[in-house]
């Protein structure tokens, strides 16, 4: 029979953010897949675990792919980790996850500590929608790309980043994607654990006088729908429409349906030009004087068949 493949989370700085199940795991199973030995002793060794290790990076070669599913296939048990946090985030593991599921090896998550999301949930900045994109490009025209990409991006947007790489990374977010809210999240988790939840053109100004030390994760408000007209500026709107109308000679029923929105309902125009603020603004020569008025059910609002010309003006 088959072993079993675990993907286990491990802290993203604090130790004690390590899971009593992933302990269970690291314990039992006969292998593990690692990122760098050096970063997982340490964790093993605060753990009091001693475990033989495979060494495993993004890209890896095929023959070591194939040396971790042979061991896997032959009814070992194995748990990959990354340095930190989720395998797979950011991080190796894609690859091997992949091949494990083609040849019917079991994968069994053992969640942990994640930066992004923890970064998130403390920024203050929507986490009911949001898109995760890692690391940005380098080379400037993937870069830009993605940036222009993003500039309509309405989901919150969460990025890692490098400390020697943040000053450049703000200043881009500015310019790209313009001057809006931004949390910077510094060394989660840890002693220094910090937030700085700004503008973008204060986090970049924040920036030029302070070295970015230790690690980042950027979340940044997504682009914001204009703001609702309120409905009292709606209704500003259509009288200034409704005068325009009624000067170019349309009959009431005519401007009701010429204006009818979404957001007003015919019968609410109609009302609305009934008002007087509306009536004084009609010149003294209008043919309105004296007329009656049809009531809001009146049939005459679904057309203006059978109108005496200037009947139903106001
Ligand atoms: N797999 C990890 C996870 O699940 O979050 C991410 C690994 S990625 C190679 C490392 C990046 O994650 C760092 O450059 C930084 O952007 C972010 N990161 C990791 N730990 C962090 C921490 N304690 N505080 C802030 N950001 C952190």
């Amino acid at each position: 029979m088959f072993g079993r493949l675990f993907v286990v989370g491990t802290p993203i700085g604090n130790l004690r953010d390590i899971t009593l199940r992933a302990i269970d795991v690291l314990q039992k199973v006969d292998f593990l897949v690692v990122e760098d030995s050096r970063v997982t002793l340490k964790l093993l060794n605060h753990l009091g675990i001693r475990k033989p290790m495979i060494s495993y990076f993004k890209h890896c070669n095929n023959s070591r792919l194939a040396l971790i599913l042979k061991k896997l296939q032959g009814g070992e048990t194995a748990a990959i980790v990354s340095d930190a946090g989720m395998p797979c985030i950011s991080d190796p593991g894609e690859e091997l996850i992949k091949l494990c599921i083609q040849h019917g090896v079991e994968v069994v998550p053992i969640p942990g500590v994640n930066a992004a999301l923890t970064g998130l949930v403390s920024s203050g900045i929507g986490s009911a929608s949001f898109c995760f994109e890692g690391f940005l490009a380098t080379d400037r025209k993937s870069r830009q790309k993605k940036l222009e990409e993003l500039r309509s991006e309405k989901r919150t947007i969460i990025f890692y980043e490098a400390p020697h790489k943040l000053r450049r990374t703000l200043a881009d977010l500015l310019k790209f994607l313009g001057d809006r809210t931004v949390c910077v999240a510094r060394e989660l988790t840890k002693i220094h654990e910090q937030f700085l939840r700004v503008s973008l053109s204060e986090a970049v100004r924040y920036f030029e006088t302070t070295l970015p030390r230790g690690e980042f994760v950027l979340i940044v408000q997504g682009q914001e729908s204009p703001e609702e007209s309120t409905e009292e500026e709606d209704e500003v709107d259509v009288k200034e429409k409704a005068l325009e109308l009624f000067k170019s000679g349309a009959s009431l029923p005519e401007i009701s349906r010429l204006l009818v929105s979404k957001k007003m309902s015919r019968n609410k125009i109609y009302k609305m030009l009934l008002d007087n603020s509306l009536a004084a603004q009609i010149p003294p020569s209008s043919d309105a004087e004296g007329v009656n008025i049809p009531s809001v059910d009146d049939d005459s609002l679904t057309g203006d068949n059978n109108k005496t010309p200037g009947a139903d003006r106001f």
